[in-house]
Formats: structure tokens, C-alpha cells, sequence
């Protein structure tokens, strides 16, 4: 398999989707055999396919639905050490999560990673404000010694005063004081979206809605799977010496797939957020409180605050976990215990559920519990990789490419994900820096430059291309203004998206930030989404209905009290394939 033409202009096109179903089909044992095929397009398999494609190897990606459909468009969206963490003296975790922060700012994605600044607010006097204090002076000091350096301002403990001044809508009766400190935040379903595109332009084959139905076994040992290209139903055989799962919570079913005695159990854990719009919450940091059971952040994203997270076990539907009324009582009562002006049902945009893989491994001798996440050999030609977080998805896509390594024979380079930019990555800083210049070229406004800056980086010539060659691309996208038509373009020409609910959920967040959950939107963008895909008068009809009905089943499903009943609303409109 030979590598894309040149790195970083590999676009996930609609026909690059035909060239890469083509290249797994036509694999053989004795033709053109992968090095490595992964199962699962979130963002641990499309980690584990960049670190893989990097170090030589020839890489093939499949995945059942869109990039990032699963768990890794459904995060609290903070790219952190986790102090939680911390509280439970597991100081290497948060140093190597810290070590990736840094990494992703700095070097690899800083224009889709940025710091946010988080107000915890302090409940009792003296004991607790040491208390936090000392845990932040470690978490500054393990930023500090990671190979990029501090790279965020240290944290700083806040008079009640100041926190009012920072924080204007924090209930006066609620908090003594204040510690604040510095994370960073990330799209996680553009990061994987990212990932993605630049194993694509090292040479990756990526094929979505392309099913794991089963596995090609040689004796004990693994040599590929049975897949399904579900747009057209066609089987495909691919062969490979090495499978990597990376399939999250779905990781159970495919190793029933495999047979024999599983080698881990990943259980789903639910975590459900809520969006509002900035100005019902007065501050100009995002706060994190303790809840009886967890924490709760709220993080500003754009013109919204994400409020989140639950943490609840969850047996239903894996695809479309869904939410149900106790989620959202249970949120806003948290959150309204620190905010002086309550928060309402009526105040919510958006509401999405997600479900956490948490991997506990069996005492397999070729098992590897790397703290917290999990790679295994199961069987030859079979590594499986669960748990972790987004955070530290370039850590998991190296173990697992090194546990195939060993599979593999021969000399394996080590990996190299660390010096290795995304997409975008290049070009961001002058592009920012060029930014008033940008805004007059192209005759955009400067904020809506800036925006397209956070979101594509150096790329963003790609789209401003796309306006100067057609103009009427240069409006806002009607029913979601802070959009661009362009972008719906772009996503499906360079970012693989092929249905309405790819574009309105992941390539941009339009599913979550309007009040009418994107239901306007809809047809403007099945509309653009036509011209680009060929789509003919019934097939946008039909994109819109599901979409339509997607949004309704959500809806329904938010008012039921419980997990059962929620998800007996959502699964009613199921994918559109
Ligand atoms: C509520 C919540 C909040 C979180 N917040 C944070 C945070 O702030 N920061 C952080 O660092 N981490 C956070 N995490 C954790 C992080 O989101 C996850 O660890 C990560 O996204 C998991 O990625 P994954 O690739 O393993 O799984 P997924 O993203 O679920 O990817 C697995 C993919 O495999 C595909 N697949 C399954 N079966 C098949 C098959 N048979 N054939 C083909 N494809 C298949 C699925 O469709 C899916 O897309 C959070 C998680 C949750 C749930």
C-alpha cells in the first residue's frame, strides 16, 4: 500500500471513502496483506491508526458508523489531568494526562486545544482552601516538569471579593473564597475528525459505515474480518496480521465475535450534559464544584456553557444512550445549589448522553493494565484497547501499535505520534496572526475568521478557498447563524461526513447549541449537503424526516423518568444508513 500524495493535504472525501473500501477489499494473504487493521473510528482507533501509519506500517480503519459517533463526540470536552485523579493519589496518571495536555497545546493541535480557566469555589473555611491549594500546587508543579513545560498560568487563590468579580452569578451564600486554576479544553469529535484526516494523508485506509461482522482466523490466530459495507450492503473480507479493537463499549461484542473466554469486561458507565446559553450564567470562568458523588463542571464553550456530568450504570442501547428527565433534575439541581439565579428546563438548549468504557481486565498473561487504560493479546493477531480517556489517546494508540509491534516481528520503529502536528496544526499561528488581513481578502468579518481559525487552523485556506470560488458559501448557514454554508460543504468534500445528522451533530455542533435542536438548520444543510453528494430531491427529503424524527425521539425521551423508558422513546428512530 503506498502512502496520499503529500502529508496534510489528504482530504476524507466521498471518494476517498470508495478508494479506501476498495484498497481493504483487495487485501489477501498473499497480495497486499495490512500490517494493522483497527476496529472503531473514535478517538482511540484513529489514535492507534495515526500512531501505526506513522511508524511505517501499511493502516486500514473501519468503522460501523460516523468518526466519533460513539463515546468521543460525547465528552465534557476537557483535555485535563483530572484531578479527581489526584484526590486519589495517582500521581502517575495525572502527570502522563498532564504530559499530553501539554503536548496537544503546544505542539500537536493548539488549534483545537485552548486553555480554559476554571473557579473552584471554596464551602468551608481554612481546611478546605489548603486542601485544594496544596493539590493544585502539585498539579502546576507536574505541568511544569512535563517535556513542554508549564505552557498555563499557575493557580490563584481568590478573595470571596474577587470570585464575585469573576464569577458575578455565584450565590453569595454558596461560597467562602476561591481557588482558581487552568485546564484545556478541545471539540472532541473535531480532534478525532483531525486524527483522522492525518493518518488519512500519511496513507491510512478509513472507511466509515463499514461494519466488523466477524473475524478471519487462521487456526488460533487472527488474519483479518468479515465486514459489511453498510451503504450498499457488499461483504468484504480484509486481511491483516494484526487486529486492533478499539471498539469502546462495543468491545464485548466483538470479542463474542472472536469466541473463547473474554480477555476484559468493559462496562458502560452513562454521563449526561446539558448546554445553555452563555448569558444565563454571568462569569468569565468556568466553575467546578463537588456533587455527593462526583464533581460538576461548567465549561464555557463558545456562546454556551456545557454543564455535566452524571455518572450512572447503563445496560440499553449503546448507540444512542439516551437521557431522561431525572439526568437533567438532577444537573440543574447541582449546578442551581451555586448559582444565584436558578436554572430551568426552559433555559436549556441541549442535551447529550455518552457512555464512559471502563475496562477491567482478567489476569491474561499477555496482559498489559497500563493505570488506566488497557491493552491485551487475546489470541495472535488480536490486541485489544480499552478505557482511558481523550486525553491521553495518543498514549493508547502507542501501546496498543507496540503490542501489535510484538506480533508483527521484524523491527517496528517506536512511535513517533509525539512530534507529529495534526492536520491544521501547520500554519495556524501566522493564519491567526494574519487574521485582520484574512478578514479583508475574504471579506468576512474578523470574529467569523477567528472562529474558523479555532476550527480548521492552517486549513483554514482550504475553506477560504471554497468561499472565493463560490461567494454565496460566504453567508451564515440560516437556523444556525454562527456557522457558515461553507463549512457544511467542507464537511462532507474534506471531513468524511455523508448524512445531515453527521454534519448537524459532529462536523459542526448545531445538535446541541440551538434551542430547536437544529430542526431550521436542517434543510439549508440536506440542501448543501445535495450539491456536494449527488443527493436527488427524495434522498434529501429523506435525510431531513430522519433527522426530524431523531431530534423528536430525543425530545420524547428527555421527558420519561426513567433510563427504561427513555430509551424506549430514543430507539425509535433508529440510524440512517
Ligand atoms: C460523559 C463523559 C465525559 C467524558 N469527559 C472526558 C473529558 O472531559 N476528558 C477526557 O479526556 N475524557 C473524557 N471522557 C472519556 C472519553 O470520552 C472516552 O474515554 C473516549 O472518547 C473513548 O473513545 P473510544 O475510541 O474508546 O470509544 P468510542 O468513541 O465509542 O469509539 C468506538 C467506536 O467503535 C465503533 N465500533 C463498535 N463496534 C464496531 C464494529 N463492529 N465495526 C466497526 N466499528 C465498530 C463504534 O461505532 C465507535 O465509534 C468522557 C466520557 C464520557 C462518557
Amino acid at each position: 500500500m503506498s502512502p496520499a500524495s503529500s502529508p496534510g493535504s489528504s482530504a476524507l472525501s466521498p471518494r476517498a471513502r470508495d478508494d479506501a473500501l476498495r484498497a481493504l477489499g483487495s487485501t489477501g494473504p498473499n497480495r497486499h496483506e495490512l500490517d494493522v487493521l483497527v476496529v472503531g473510528g473514535g478517538v482511540v482507533g484513529t489514535g492507534t491508526a495515526l500512531d501505526a501509519v506513522t511508524r511505517g506500517l501499511s493502516v486500514g480503519l473501519v468503522e460501523q458508523r460516523d468518526l466519533a459517533s460513539g463515546t468521543s463526540s460525547r465528552s465534557s470536552k476537557l483535555v485535563h489531568g483530572g484531578l479527581r485523579y489526584l484526590e486519589m493519589l495517582d500521581f502517575g496518571l495525572v502527570r502522563e494526562a498532564l504530559a499530553e495536555r501539554g503536548l496537544l497545546l503546544t505542539r500537536l493541535a493548539p488549534h483545537l486545544v485552548r486553555p480554559v480557566r476554571f473557579v473552584y469555589p471554596l464551602t468551608h473555611h481554612v481546611w478546605e482552601r489548603g486542601y485544594v491549594g496544596s493539590g493544585l500546587v502539585l498539579y502546576d508543579a507536574m505541568a511544569a516538569a512535563s517535556r513542554t513545560g508549564p505552557g498555563l498560568p499557575r493557580h490563584k487563590h481568590l478573595s470571596r471579593r474577587r470570585a464575585r468579580q469573576v464569577v458575578p452569578d455565584l450565590d453569595p451564600s454558596a461560597f467562602t473564597g476561591a481557588i482558581e486554576y487552568h485546564d484545556a479544553q478541545v471539540d472532541d469529535a473535531r480532534l478525532v475528525v483531525t486524527i483522522a484526516r492525518t493518518a488519512a494523508s500519511y496513507g491510512a485506509h478509513i472507511a466509515t459505515r463499514t461494519k466488523v461482522v466477524g473475524f478471519l482466523r487462521e487456526g488460533e490466530r487472527v488474519t483479518g474480518v468479515r465486514a459489511v459495507d453498510l451503504e450498499t450492503g457488499a461483504e468484504l473480507a480484509v486481511h491483516a496480521r494484526v487486529v486492533v479493537n478499539a471498539a469502546g463499549v462495543w468491545t464485548d461484542e466483538l470479542q463474542q465475535m472472536v469466541g473463547g473466554r473474554g480477555a476484559l469486561n468493559v462496562q458502560a458507565s452513562k454521563g449526561v450534559h446539558l448546554v445553555v446559553p452563555r448569558d444565563r450564567i454571568r462569569s468569565s470562568a468556568g466553575l467546578i464544584t463537588r456533587t455527593p458523588v462526583s464533581l460538576l463542571f461548567v465549561v464555557p464553550w463558545g456562546r454556551h456553557w456545557i454543564i455535566g456530568t452524571t455518572d450512572t450504570p447503563w445496560n440499553l442501547d449503546k448507540a444512542h444512550p439516551a437521557a431522561s428527565r431525572r439526568d437533567i433534575d438532577y444537573l440543574l439541581e447541582q449546578v442551581n445549589r451555586i448559582l444565584r439565579e436558578p436554572l430551568g428546563h426552559e433555559d436549556v438548549e441541549g442535551v447529550y448522553a455518552g457512555l464512559r468504557p471502563l475496562a477491567s481486565g482478567q489476569s491474561e498473561p499477555t496482559s498489559r493494565i497500563s493505570r488506566e487504560h488497557t491493552v491485551v493479546t487475546p489470541v495472535p493477531g488480536l490486541v485489544i484497547v480499552a478505557g482511558g480517556k481523550l486525553t491521553t489517546y495518543r498514549v493508547m494508540g502507542r501501546d496498543a501499535v507496540d503490542a501489535a509491534a510484538h506480533s508483527l516481528g521484524g523491527t517496528v520503529p517506536a512511535s513517533i505520534t509525539e512530534r507529529v502536528p495534526l492536520a491544521g496544526a501547520a500554519g495556524f499561528e501566522p493564519r491567526s496572526n494574519q487574521c485582520e488581513a484574512l478578514a479583508e481578502s475574504s471579506g468576512l468579518h474578523r470574529a467569523r475568521v477567528e472562529h474558523l481559525l479555532g476550527r480548521y487552523g492552517g486549513l483554514v485556506d482550504e475553506l477560504l478557498a471554497l468561499v472565493a470560488d463560490r461567494p454565496e458559501l460566504a453567508d451564515p448557514l440560516r437556523g444556525a447563524e454562527d456557522y457558515l454554508r461553507a463549512e457544511v460543504v467542507y464537511a462532507v468534500t474534506h471531513e468524511g461526513a455523508r448524512h445531515l445528522d453527521d454534519v448537524l451533530t459532529r462536523r459542526t455542533r448545531i445538535s446541541i447549541e440551538t434551542f430547536d435542536r437544529g430542526v431550521a438548520a436542517a434543510r439549508p444543510a440536506a440542501d448543501l449537503m445535495a450539491g456536494a453528494l449527488g443527493w436527488e430531491a427524495d434522498r434529501v427529503e429523506d435525510e431531513v424526516d430522519h433527522y426530524l424524527r431523531r431530534v423528536e425521539a430525543e425530545r420524547r425521551s428527555q421527558r420519561e423518568l426513567s433510563d427504561l423508558e427513555a430509551d424506549e422513546a430514543r430507539v425509535a428512530a433508529p440510524d440512517i444508513v
